[in-house]
């Protein structure tokens, strides 16, 4: 593993790796690793010749309310685990070079990601487009990897590659869960004993609006048996949205029958922490 911070050290580093025609994997993530990240990472592993990871904690994705500052930061822990899974090269630039003084160039998902954590985090989707926008820039990957547990996050990464014609493919790795089917988020950690038992009611909403759907139960008799299921496993939990969702745009459906696959979202609060998670179902199948 070799550990780079200035952008002209990643770019030289990468340079005879391009010049021979391998192929580079590129996995972005904001540190605190778990097996979500490394599930992507050894799909990158499977799919390409050298692999980047970056750590990157992105301040313009954050709002000014949020946990920037708390976002948990455990570079050794981070380091070993990459190490640990053959990765190339670990890309932890530095916010003032990413943004130089005076930046004044940003990417607006205002009028894609108006819904779900578009509405809730105004301009979290700008700064994730934008960052990822410069990252692509300086990495130049043959392939990027992102987890389906951002879904809306997957769908905006999606939409900003292909309308600014960067010329690389976006791979989505699935969802890596809990023995009980919580989502592994780094914001798990600071749940307490009672609202980590009570998280896991996000994933059984999810799947319980699965069975129902599947079994042929229409969309909003499945979305309150969701609901008051969650409200059973998680009383205190509060909750965001849970909608079912066109899974490229995001738009609300308005029923199972009408639409071959879609995606199931939901977030709630656990006292400070918010947590997501999602499921793609087929009710057409
Ligand atoms: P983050 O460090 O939270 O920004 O995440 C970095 C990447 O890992 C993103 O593409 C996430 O979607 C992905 N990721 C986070 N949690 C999981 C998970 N439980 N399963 C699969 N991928 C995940």
């Amino acid at each position: 593993l070799r550990t780079l911070r200035p952008i002209h050290e990643m770019r030289a580093a990468l340079q005879p790796h391009q010049k021979e025609g391998a192929t580079i994997g590129f996995v972005p993530t904001m540190g605190a690793l778990h097996e979500g990240h490394a599930s992507l990472i050894r799909l990158a592993r499977m799919k390409c010749d050298v692999i980047v990871v970056s750590i990157f904690v992105n301040p313009t994705q954050f709002g000014p309310n949020e946990d920037y500052d708390a976002y948990p930061r455990t570079l050794d822990e981070d380091s070993r685990k990459l190490i640990d899974e053959n990765v190339d090269f670990l890309f932890m630039p530095d916010a003032k070079e990413i943004y130089p003084s005076g930046a004044s160039t940003s990417i607006s998902m205002a009028n894609f990601a108006t819904e779900f954590e578009g509405a809730i985090r105004p301009h979290h989707f700008d700064g994730v487009a934008t960052v990822v926008a410069a990252l692509f820039n300086i990495v130049s990957p043959t392939i990027a990897f992102f987890g389906q547990k951002d879904a809306q996050q997957v769908a905006v990464v999606k939409r900003m590659t292909r309308d600014l014609h960067f010329p690389l493919e976006i791979m989505v790795g699935p969802t890596i869960r809990e023995a009980d089917g919580l989502a592994l988020s780094s914001r798990n950690r600071f749940l307490n004993g009672t609202e980590r038992q009570e998280a896991v009611g996000l994933s059984k909403a999810l799947f319980l609006m699965e069975k129902q759907a599947l079994a042929g139960v229409g969309l909003e008799v499945a979305r309150s048996a969701a609901l008051e299921l969650l409200t059973h496993c998680a009383p205190s939990a509060v909750l965001d949205y849970l909608e079912a969702v066109d899974s490229e745009t995001f738009r609300k459906i308005g029923s199972f029958e009408a639409v071959e696959t879609c995606t199931i979202v939901i977030a709630a609060r656990f006292g400070k922490i918010r947590l997501l998670d999602n499921i793609v179902i087929r009710p057409g199948k």
